[in-house]
């Protein structure tokens, strides 16, 4: 009998917990938080212990899949890249590179093969039509700390160890763990801050479980934050609070933000977002008055059709009451590896520019490279040159995850070609032509590329792979470089690593000039993302630079670092002017887009609430729509129910646990109702990723309970124009009982 301990990040949601592993003769016997962590500290959630049943799945694909005569087949990988080979170039060839379309799916975010080498894969397809899960729930989170600061992960973290006030609106820490901001174990300093002598303050829809530990909520008309947000801004100039601290020598544009938000008075946004005169200017005071605040913000604000504006007067609020930058107040990070706001020119950058291209249907701006993914549909279904034909899937569910998912789904038969990586038979891959799995996340080394730039402390950690993958599969970066390969017509049979070992030689010049050969010499071990990652650690901010700093990070140094946690790089600390990389090197607290699209809303400031809308919620259990075939997660009572405040049960007449239609115009879903007052009247909540009844699915435990898919009620025509966003919430709907034998 073998024995053996490992520690691994969580790689489930953006908390990026460290865990510890035990195994016994290569199963997984026990899953725990791994105490020494530096980031998380032994904190995990019970997603994590879910791990051991992701890897078990027996649904979970092992081997490629071809659809022959519409049935999966399993084949091997050989037979996968030649069928790839004969059917999709030939697409290309007829009808053009942007005729094959490409999405990326959330998962991605924490698999540093796929995120290091999608783009090799992208690049290659040479396409517009690349989408993501961005475009779902945080491009507008995005695009607002792009503008402001130059970078789209140059994203101000509230500093939690250290403020006396957060006011948290839209976001459900307690339950997510930060989104755009990774804060594992959001309880344990919520209560840290209680127990310091500071308030926790939420505004939200619902009372939510964040919200329950508050000192103080506020319930708002879901979509109307900005006007709450702005009429804030309106009172910290109306009343003097503005004071700048030591940023003021580096904020452009604070008359212009006066002047955009003179119409939103308090009374004038009161009515609006449903929260009163007194309590919006109180807010604004409290935030002003209070030495160490922060406001945060996330998926409730992103999610509607202001989601970009209003993340922006978010970011406007903690500058202008001084609290950029500052202990106590919001922070970067600043990450040991792939952070742009690390390299470069410290100071000033290339800022951020949207627009370079449109989607061929709607029109809809490009932002960061991406088009939105709810323009996916109709690319497809519309004819003409560049009409999509053929689709590159990459963990990614957007017939779930996405609005009108039964036109997507429709429009995804019509497709010439399909290829997805994923590990599931899901509601997107089931219209694939061929399915290349991934890997177990047990089977694949770990490091965050992204969220550390997020952390709510600094911190490098890696973990080697716990398990060896199945014989023949390879790793996610192989796959995409085979794809790539594929694409550029070098052949299936080709050597791609071999052209990825002449890419990096040729990158090395490119970068390190006289030096080059050094850096080829010293990383010549390694291979695919990991020598990506060695080359990123040791020329970063706490890199050794090939031997310059010899205390500095190296690859080996963090890989030490695994059995202890990791490396602390301590808490974030102010980094302005360094860390900018606008243009003009100040923040841009009034970026034109922004105010054109203030004007806009001062436009619907007066407009009337409908008398029911819909939002989604998080769940501790579930994250989007991957998670729901794991046995550990899906048991308990059932969670996809739509939420109902009792004085709408009583004038719609539903009663709990009994089902009703929800209709938005032609659209309608049926749901089972629970009634709580948790929701603010006129308000009802259904979570989002659920829907697993499609047929030619292979997730046996999630079609046991398979919930209703909320995505199916939303129209993908709904976005926020600037950032391209989804509107997920705030969506007007109409509710009736279901009568007893009524069909939809
Ligand atoms: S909060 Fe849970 S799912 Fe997220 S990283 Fe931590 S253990 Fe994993």
């Amino acid at each position: 009998m073998t024995e053996s301990t490992h520690y691994r990040i969580c790689p489930l949601c953006e908390a990026c917990c460290g865990l510890e592993i035990k195994l016994r003769d290569g199963e997984v016997t026990s899953i725990r938080g791994h105490d020494a962590d530096v980031l998380s500290a032994g904190y995990i959630c019970p997603k994590a212990v879910a791990l051991k049943d992701l890897h078990e799945d027996p649904d979970r694909i092992r081997t490629p899949l071809i659809k022959r005569n519409g049935v999966f087949e399993p084949s091997t990988w050989d037979e996968a890249f030649a069928e790839i080979e004969r059917r999709l170039p030939p697409v290309r060839a007829t009808h053009g590179r942007n005729a094959v379309a490409i999405t990326v799916g959330n998962p991605s975010a924490h698999k540093i093969g796929l995120l290091t080498y999608f783009g090799k894969l992208a690049r290659a397809l040479g396409t517009k039509n690349v989408f993501s899960a961005s475009t779902l729930d945080q491009m507008p989170k995005q695009l607002a700390s792009g503008l402001m600061f130059g970078h789209w992960l140059s994203v101000a973290l509230p500093d939690i160890s250290r403020t006396k006030l957060l006011i948290v609106i839209g976001a459900n820490p307690l339950v997510s763990n930060g989104s755009m901001w990774t804060v594992p174990d959001f309880r344990g300093k919520a209560k840290a801050l209680k127990a310091r002598g500071g308030k926790l303050i939420v505004i939200d829809p619902r009372r939510t479980e964040t919200a329950k530990v508050a000192d103080a909520h506020h319930f708002i008309r879901p979509s109307a934050d900005v006007f709450l947000l702005a009429a804030m801004v309106h009172t910290l100039f109306a009343e003097g609070l503005v004071k700048l601290g030591s940023t003021a020598a580096w904020v452009n544009g604070v008359e212009q933000v006066r002047a955009a938000v003179a119409p939103f008075t308090p009374e004038a946004a009161a009515p609006r977002c449903g929260i009163a005169t007194n309590t919006i200017r109180e807010l604004a005071r409290q935030l002003a008055n209070t030495e160490r605040a922060a406001i945060y913000a996330r998926i409730g604000t992103c999610t509607q059709e202001y989601g970009t504006a209003a993340s922006w007067l978010v970011d406007v609020l903690n500058t202008l009451t001084g609290h950029v930058d500052q202990i106590g107040g919001v922070l970067f990070a600043k990450s040991a590896a792939f952070a742009s706001n690390t390299t470069g020119k410290p100071g000033i950058g290339k800022g951020v520019t949207t627009g370079r291209h449109h989607a061929r249907v709607s029109g809809a701006p490009e932002v960061y490279g991406e088009l939105p993914i709810t323009c996916l549909a109709e690319e497809i279904e519309t004819p003409g040159k560049d009409q999509v034909r053929a689709l590159f899937t990459v963990a990614s569910n957007p017939v779930l995850s996405s609005p009108d998912g039964p036109r997507l789904a429709r429009a995804l038969d019509t497709l010439d070609f399909m290829v997805s990586m994923d590990i599931y038979v899901n509601e997107t891959t089931r219209h694939a032509d061929v399915i290349l799995p991934g890997l177990s996340p047990l089977e694949d080394l770990h490091f965050d590329v992204a969220f550390p730039q997020l952390s709510w402390r600094n911190h490098a950690r890696y973990s080697p792979p716990v398990l060896p993958p199945a014989p023949g599969q390879p790793q996610e970066w192989q796959t995409l470089l085979k794809l790539a390969a594929i694409v550029q017509g070098k052949g299936a049979a080709c050597d791609a690593e071999a052209l990825d070992d002449a890419q990096f030689a040729e990158d090395a010049q490119r970068l390190f000039g006289s030096h080059a050969d050094a850096v080829i010499a010293a990383t010549m071990a390694l291979k695919g993302p990991e020598r990506t990652l060695e080359v990123a650690l040791r020329t970063g901010p706490y890199g050794d630079h090939f031997g310059q700093r010899p205390e500095g990070l190296t690859l080996a140094k963090v890989i030490a670092s695994n059995p202890t946690g990791g490396i602390d790089l301590g808490e974030l600390q102010p980094r302005i002017p360094e860390m900018l990389r606008t243009p003009s090197g100040k923040i841009e607290l009034a970026p034109p887009l922004l105010l054109q699209d203030l004007q806009r809303a001062t436009q619907d400031l007066r407009a009337l609430a409908p008398d029911l809308v819909i939002i989604g919620r998080r769940d501790v259990r579930s994250n989007n729509s991957w998670m729901h075939n794991l046995p550990t997660l899906a048991k308990g009572p059932f969670r996809c129910t739509a939420l109902v405040h009792p004085v709408d049960a009583l004038r719609l007449g539903l009663k709990d646990g009994t089902q009703a239609h929800l209709r938005n115009g032609t659209r309608s879903v049926q749901a089972q109702v629970q009634i709580s007052d948790e929701m603010m009247p006129g308000v009802v909540s259904l979570p989002h990723g659920w829907g697993h009844d499609r047929p030619g699915t292979q997730l046996h435990v999630a079609a046991e309970r398979p919930g209703t898919n909320l995505n199916a009620l939303l129209n993908d025509q709904s976005r926020d124009p600037v950032s391209g966003n989804a509107v997920l919430g705030g969506v007007a709907i109409t509710m009736e009982a279901v009568v007893s034998g009524q069909c939809e």
